[in-house]
């Protein structure tokens, strides 16, 4: 998928700052440490297109790439459970005002830990999603980690918990940054994005 053709652009902090809307865009949500720098770096096969940022609840910015003819949005980690309440009130408007103003917007992509399934904040982001009237997609990550049968389980609750969520997606992708797992999918839905 649109190898070599991604680029960083840029971050933003604002609305003020975001590239006009030009191009059709995705973008990736998901509590820090989820994994999606890692994916989004497996995703675009380079190594450090999203700095993986391992300083919980630092980046606060909202990343812009270009990944052949969309836009790649990499939104700040969130549910870093010592963000003091200003940085997530700060993060919550800044993810409204991106949600409400970005008409070229075709999917976001929520990543959800294969261990740990959807959690109390998830939950915040997807009625915020719902609310948005944003389609939304759960990626699975970090799938090589958990076992089989505590898999499937998690597996349940998301499918559940989709079925409440008039935005969500119904069908879920598996991935695994690590071992390659699901990418090809992940790359044929962006790739679908891309055609309109
Ligand atoms: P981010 O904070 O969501 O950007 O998460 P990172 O991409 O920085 O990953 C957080 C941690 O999870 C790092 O230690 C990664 O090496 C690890 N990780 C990410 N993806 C995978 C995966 O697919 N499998 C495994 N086993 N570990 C992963």
């Amino acid at each position: 998928l649109f190898a070599g053709q991604s680029e960083f652009l840029k971050g933003v902090v604002s609305m003020d700052g975001v590239p006009p809307a030009d191009r059709l865009e995705i973008c990736f949500a998901g509590r820090s440490n989820v994994g999606k720098s890692s994916l989004i770096n497996a995703l675009t096969g380079r190594k450090a297109l999203a700095r993986a940022s391992n300083t919980p609840g630092r980046t606060q910015e909202i990343n812009y790439f270009t990944l052949g003819p969309l836009y790649l949005v990499d939104l700040p980690g969130y549910g870093y459970a010592e963000a003091p309440v200003a940085v997530v009130e700060k993060w919550q408007r800044l993810l409204k005002a991106y949600l409400a103003g970005r008409a070229t917007l075709r999917r976001a992509f929520l990543l959800i830990d294969a261990r740990h399934g959807i959690k109390k904040v998830d939950e915040e982001i997807m009625d915020l999603l719902d609310a948005s009237a944003v389609t939304y997609q759960v990626v699975l990550t970090k799938a090589d980690k958990p076992l089989q049968k505590d898999l499937d389980k998690v597996i349940e609750q998301v499918r559940g918990a989709l079925s409440k969520h008039p935005a969500a997606y119904p069908e879920l992708v598996l991935t695994s940054s690590e071992k390659g797992t699901g990418l090809a999918t992940l790359r044929a839905i962006i790739a679908a994005m891309a055609r309109g």
